[in-house]
């Protein structure tokens, strides 16, 4: 029946409210109220109503509210007056009208909670606090508050039929959610959530503690940092479950400081768990430093919760989110790069992305039910949950090994496998061989092959090792004591040898007998190669794997001890040592000359027979042991096959190169000669044939040999000869061909030896260049020389004449030449132009670089520099322009070469000198003929007996005035 009722009367009703409230406004009284409320109806069964949308929000009315009341059962719509119940009320107000259309007295709960998640905004969250301070319906006294520590409740009674405004008295304008509950629903509600709540706080309490415990015990880093992320969950959910309250007493603003500081401590174990966990500061170090700044921002957050909870909140939501995101993006990157830690955390971090959306869609108000919140609280305990999981995965994979908590025993057996030894355990008793891990693998065999009884062992030897194995075994077994050290040989499954190593220790019974026998077996095969290696290099060379001297001499003497005596056994060695090998080095580098030495290597076999030795002696000298002939013939004929199979020409890169050899060779005939005297022998022959120009064999006479033992006592002479004054210069003339006038002079030494009388300078030379000697040799003939030419000069005057001086490029090793030879000049005051260097071109080439650079600075100091000897080397002509020599000497060998292409080679020598701008000197000419024709070729100067023999510096002395008379009058 109310039913049919009502809507007659609502119509009415509302008309009757729309024309009261059109007089108020009219009256202007209505203070900005456009329409009536809208009562909302309840019944009996509504248990819950959203009260949100319809209730009016007034913000800024001052002490004293107004407003009108919804039009009640009988249509008039009244106005109340509300006022403020405390002082600094902000004058912000919440007006809601109900009307009861059940037949019966409902008694109902408002519910308008302090703080909701759902809706709270990113940046400056609403942090909540206490939502209303009092309601004050429409009829009868102001509501009753309900004590609750995180809503406003209060309690309604309705009357059936009744419709009730009610004006509620905010505390800021922001009222969330305001709901009307049947109070027993909203009891169990409660109490529901309060299980759920209670379930989850002691799931996190137990966890903060159990993993705060775990660090205790254990001690690695991610263990504190975990718990600390576990502790800022708890907090965090105590504040938002409620639970604060109960433990202290807060105020609503202090639970909106104590909900931001979670949220900081919450953003903050995150950092720090993350950097922990993944070890960052090992993988960079900018990243700790990174990290470290980061905390510290969270640390000051917390001062700043104090004063301005929402701002710290805001910020530490974002510093979460930011958080997860880095988070996901390392352990990715970390993941992929294999980093295990990286890739377990993938599960527990993807929860937390799940999470952090599940967040932003309820704080954004995109998901806006009631059990989003309390599911977010719970969500992060899943998350510790996970992560605790993960952390202790790691925390207690090293075992009890990690804690230190083993015994000697173990460590002992440990540190065997740490060695990457093998054990080797003979049980003696039972005769039961077991390797560990199974040497059989080593070997290749099928595994427990070498497991059994030790007799096993012995088919899978060398044979050569087996009697030995045996009875190392039996004495040890015998003696009862020592140890097993033995070395041996086991064939592997691809047949090849292996070289085992056993060092075992027998462990006797009770008996006295030896029950065990426990060590550690070893494969050594590569020790030993590299063993046998070196022994074959202290034999062997290395570069062409021939015998070495050393070996070389000692079969030469085994030879020669066979040979006692018979005749039938007649070795011939041959020294063989390539010319201009050092070139090859210089100017095609070291690799070029070892490919030649390993190609003349291989020619040379190939012409040995099985009873020929071929060994290197070093450096780029090879010896030979000839047995297969015994005819001088014959031995002749080998001796020149081995000359042209080193002159056959050589390929390297894309260069031709051409090599000669110098070949000293000694048949054995003298009984009484040792290996060592014979290769002398044949030494000093090769070093004839080197320095007859090379390119040659020389067979060994006894006449060298002399001349060597000459050489020592020539050196201690030649060492007296200085202070005896028994040396002198001579001087030859020089000759201009164009008019057959003295040009100059070159000083050459002679040797007045007392005993032997005239000594060669080219004898003697070479002997004070292998000493010390050529040093203060040259330096005597330069001041000599010098002291010589100011002398003529002062007694005929300035003559248009130079002196040619001879330096061996032995000097030019002396890093005091230079300054000696500068001395010297200004000592005598000759006009450095006046003086020509003279050094021979092999000399020069030996050592190319030191003589450049000695001569350019003796060219900058005026000297003059000339070529010795043009002709009797190897070098071309172009090569040595890099050398600043102004004057070549053309040697008499060329000079006087009787073959008919002598005058092409002088001509292209000579046309090539002068192209060059290069004075040229002809040595040796015979004859008128050959000075007229040279000088047609444009020889500018000769020097040979031809023009005058050497003489005296008094000589001439006597020359000089006789030839220029006019010069000492002028
Ligand atoms: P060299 O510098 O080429 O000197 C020219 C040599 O040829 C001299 O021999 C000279 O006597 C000789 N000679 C000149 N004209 C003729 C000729 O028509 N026919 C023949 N058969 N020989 C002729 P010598 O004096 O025996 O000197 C030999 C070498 O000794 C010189 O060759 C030079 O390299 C070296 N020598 C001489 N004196 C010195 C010196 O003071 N210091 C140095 N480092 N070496 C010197
Ligand atoms: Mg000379
Ligand atoms: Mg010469």
């Amino acid at each position: 029946m109310p039913l049919t009722r009502k809507p007659l009367a609502w119509p009415a009703a509302r008309l009757a409210a729309f024309l009261v409230a059109l007089v108020v406004f009219a009256l202007g009284l209505g203070g900005g109220v456009a329409h009536a409320l809208e009562p909302v109806k309840i019944s009996r069964e509504d248990t819950a109503l959203d009260l949100t949308a319809t209730t009016e929000i007034y913000s800024g009315r001052g002490d004293a509210f107004q407003v009108s009341t919804a039009p009640g059962t009988d249509g008039i719509v009244r106005r109340i007056e509300v006022r403020s119940s405390t002082e600094n009320h902000q004058g912000d107000w919440a007006v809601f009208a109900l009307a009861n259309v059940s037949e019966e007295q409902l008694e109902r709960v408002i519910v308008a909670p302090h703080f909701r998640l759902v809706n709270s905004k990113l940046f400056w969250p609403d942090l909540g606090s206490q939502r209303i301070l009092s309601i004050t319906p429409s009829e009868g006294f102001a509501l009753d508050r309900q004590p609750s520590e995180e809503a406003d409740v209060f309690r309604i009674t309705l009357n059936p039929g009744a419709v009730i405004t009610f004006v509620a008295e905010l505390t800021t304008p922001e009222l969330p959610q305001i709901y009307l509950w049947q109070p027993d629903a909203y009891k169990d509600t409660v109490n529901a959530f309060t299980l759920y709540r209670g379930i989850v706080l002691g799931i996190a309490g137990l966890l903060a503690v159990f993993l705060t415990i775990l660090f205790v015990v254990k001690g690695t880093s991610m263990l504190p940092a975990t718990a600390a992320l576990a502790w800022a969950v708890l907090a965090y959910i105590c504040v938002d479950f409620g639970f604060l309250s109960k433990l202290i007493t807060v105020t609503a603003d202090d639970e909106r400081i104590w909900r931001a500081g979670t949220e900081v401590f919450l953003a903050a174990g995150l950092v720090i768990f993350l950097f922990t966990y993944l070890n960052l500061n090992r993988w960079h170090q900018h990243l700790g430093y990174a990290t470290l700044a980061w905390i510290l921002g969270l640390g000051l957050l917390f001062g700043v919760a104090v004063y301005d909870p929402a701002i710290a909140s805001g910020i530490a939501r974002l510093s979460f989110a930011l958080t997860a995101t880095v988070g996901i993006v390392l352990i990715a990157y970390l993941g992929f790069n294999r980093y295990d830690r990286a890739i377990l955390l993938v599960p527990a971090w993807l929860l937390i992305l799940v999470w952090l959306f599940g967040a932003w869609l309820a704080v954004t108000g995109q998901l806006a039910n009631d059990i989003v919140q309390p599911a977010l609280g719970g969500g992060l305990v899943l998350i510790v949950l996970l992560i605790g999981f993960t952390v202790m995965q790691h925390a207690f994979s090293g075992g009890a090994y990690q804690l230190g908590l083993f015994s000697d025993l173990e460590r002992q057996a440990l540190a065997l496998t740490g060695s990457g030894d093998t054990v080797w355990d003979w049980d003696v008793a039972r005769d039961r061989v077991v390797t560990i891990p199974d040497i059989s693998h080593q070997l290749g065999l099928s595994l427990g092959t070498m497991n059994g009884p030790v007799r096993n062992w012995v088919p899978r030897l060398h044979p050569d090792d087996r009697d030995r194995f045996r009875a190392t075994l039996d004495v040890l077994l015998e003696h009862r004591r020592g140890r097993l050290n033995h070395e041996f040989r086991v064939r592997a499954e691809d047949g090849h040898y292996h070289w085992l190593s056993i060092r075992a220790r027998p462990v006797l019974g009770a008996n006295g007998e030896i029950i065990r026998c426990v060590g550690t077996i070893n494969d050594i095969t590569e020790q030993r190669n590299s063993v046998e290696r070196l022994l074959h290099n202290a034999l062997l060379d290395n570069l062409t794997g021939l015998p070495n001297r050393q070996v070389f001499l000692d079969r030469l003497q085994a030879i020669l001890l066979m040979g006692d005596g018979s005749n039938s056994i007649r070795p011939t060695v041959l020294a063989i040592d390539i010319d201009r090998y050092k070139q090859v080095n210089d100017m095609l580098g070291i690799a070029a000359g070892d490919n030649v030495l390993i190609a003349l290597t291989r020619r040379l076999r190939r012409l040995l027979r099985p009873q020929d030795t071929l060994a290197r002696l070093g450096g780029d000298q090879f010896g030979l042991i000839l047995m297969s002939e015994r005819d001088p013939a014959k031995i002749a004929d080998f001796a020149d096959a081995v000359s042209k199979a080193i002159m056959v020409p050589l390929n390297y890169g894309n260069r031709e190169i051409n090599l000669t050899a110098s070949i000293g060779l000694v048949s054995w005939l003298d009984q009484e000669q040792s290996a060592a005297g014979l290769l002398d022998d044949a030494e000093l022959a090769m070093f004839r044939a080197k320095k007859a120009g090379g390119n040659r064999v020389e067979p060994f006479r006894p006449a060298f040999r002399t001349s060597g033992s000459d050489r020592l006592q020539l050196e201690a002479d030649l060492k007296r000869a200085m202070e005896r004054k028994e040396l002198s210069l001579v001087y030859q003339p020089i000759v201009r061909l164009s008019d057959a006038e003295i040009a100059g002079f070159e000083a050459l030494m002679r040797w007045d030896h007392p005993k032997r009388g005239n000594i060669s300078p080219t004898e003697f030379i070479p002997i004070a260049e292998n000493s010390d000697l050529i040093n203060q040799l040259g330096l005597f003939a330069f001041d000599k020389a010098t002291s010589d030419l100011a002398e003529w000069q002062t007694q005929t005057g300035d003559l248009p004449i130079f002196i040619s001086i001879n330096l061996s490029s032995a000097q030019l090793l002396n890093n005091e030449l230079y300054d000696d030879m500068r001395a010297i000049l200004s000592k005598s005051r000759c006009d450095p132009a006046q003086i020509k260097m003279e050094l021979t071109e092999s000399l020069v080439m030996e050592n190319p670089e030191q003589a450049r650079l000695v001569l350019e600075k003796l060219r900058e100091a005026g000297l003059r520099l000339a070529l010795d000897d043009f002709g009797t080397g190897h070098s071309s002509l172009s090569y040595l322009t890099r050398f600043p020599f102004d004057t070549i000497k053309i040697d008499k060998a060329l000079v006087r070469d009787p073959s008919d292409k002598r005058a092409v080679i002088l001509r292209a020598v000579i046309t090539m000198a002068r192209e060059l701008d290069m004075r040229v000197v002809a040595e040796g000419i015979e004859s008128e003929e050959d000075a007229i024709q040279l000088a047609q070729m444009g020889c500018d100067y000769g020097q040979s007996f031809l023009f005058g023999p050497p003489v005296g510096s008094e000589s001439i002395l006597r020359l000089l005035k006789e030839r220029f008379p006019l010069m000492k009058r002028a």
